[in-house]
């Protein structure tokens, strides 16, 4: 019904603000504030992003929103309380956490993201899937992304909470993230309305390397341009804007950024030795699977003769075995 999703609404924007008051107003959010502080959050990233605290309480929401006149119940289906184990009450779903706000595309509060502060696991805890939050669909900061992207005609497309409020802090304000899973055809599909490139920018491990792989393909689906963003070995952006700037992030990390081939030509030298003659000639099959996968043949071309150039390898011989090649995978 429309008046239920309407008091869910009202719900977590209320919680929102009272979570946020929590965090800079107050004793109790006093280590949650120094945490983010100390991890190089500011002022005024957690007041742009209205990041909150929750109370280490089983039940300050739940007597929150009853003093309210919310329905437990509704507010349990909302995803911002969950039930006893033998059904006889109400619990607080998110407790002692740092607390982001997820906002839908038109900026309002449909769920929570809460971080815990220590080591703890999930170390994000996410509200479930609600008749407002469809994870599948929401970009996170995409409302205020919005016209920066269409401005820019290119979104930077982050892994995390903290990469997206670093980067737009930077001055990178056409950041988004999914919602900590693989990007999907939906949300693929908004940034391609909105943009024409789409510049990924992941963590620098092996599963960020990965869901580039993944995301490039999801958006090259949905019609977008992608470009790569490589952060250095072992950070993710926000590690990155923490050590070396905004500057230095805009200019050699975005400003840098290369096509997926370039990407792809980089990525899988990783683990092999291309002084091994072996190993050199895997490496260059691989590539040139790839190559035969385009669908330019122009940018077929380009790439064949970097790889010739690289490798001192004849034009003539590469373009047989990439011709080999696409027989094959037809
Ligand atoms: P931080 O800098 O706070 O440690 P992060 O963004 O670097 O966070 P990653 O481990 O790189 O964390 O994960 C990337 C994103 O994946 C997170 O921002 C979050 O959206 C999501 N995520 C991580 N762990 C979980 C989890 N246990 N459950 C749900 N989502 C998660
Ligand atoms: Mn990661
Ligand atoms: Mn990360
Ligand atoms: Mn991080």
């Amino acid at each position: 019904k429309d008046d239920d999703a309407a008091a869910m609404l009202e719900a977590h924007e209320l919680l929102k603000k009272f979570y946020h008051h929590l965090l800079v107003n107050t004793k109790e959010g006093q280590d949650a504030l120094d945490y983010l502080l100390k991890r190089g959050f500011t002022k005024e990233s957690i007041e742009q992003f209205e990041i909150g605290y929750s109370l280490n309480s089983w039940n300050f929401a739940v007597k929150f929103l009853a003093n309210r006149g919310f329905s437990l119940p509704l507010m349990e289906e909302a995803g911002l309380l969950v039930k006893k184990n033998d059904g006889s009450d109400f619990l607080d779903r998110f407790r002692n956490r740092i607390m982001f706000p997820i906002l839908d595309h038109h900026g309002n509060t449909i769920a929570f993201s809460g971080r815990v502060m220590t080591d703890e696991q999930p170390k994000y805890l996410n509200s479930p899937e609600t008749k407002l939050f469809n994870k599948s669909k929401v970009l996170y900061n995409f409302s205020k992304a919005r016209l920066h992207i269409r401005k820019h005609h290119q979104a930077v497309l982050l892994e995390g909470f903290a990469d997206v409020i670093s980067a737009s802090l930077a001055g990178v304000q056409h950041s988004v993230a999914a919602m900590g899973t693989a990007l999907t055809g939906e949300q693929a599909k908004v940034l391609k309305r909105n943009s024409a490139e789409v510049i990924l920018c992941y963590d620098s491990d092996k599963a960020g390397m990965d869901a580039v792989l993944r995301s490039a393909k999801t958006l090259s689906q949905a019609g977008a341009e992608v470009k790569v963003a490589m952060i250095p070995d072992g950070l993710d952006p926000d590690d990155y804007i923490q050590r070396f700037g905004a500057e230095k992030f805009q200019h050699d990390v975005i400003g840098a950024s290369v096509s997926v081939m370039t990407f792809k030509m980089h990525y899988f030298k990783k683990g092999r030795n291309l002084q091994n003659e072996a190993d050199r000639l895997e490496y260059i099959e691989q590539i040139l699977k790839e190559i035969a996968a385009l669908k330019n043949s122009l940018e077929q071309e380009i790439y064949v003769k970097q790889l010739a150039r690289e490798y001192a390898l004849g034009l003539d011989v590469l373009k047989e075995r990439l011709s080999e090649l696409s027989r094959t995978m037809e």
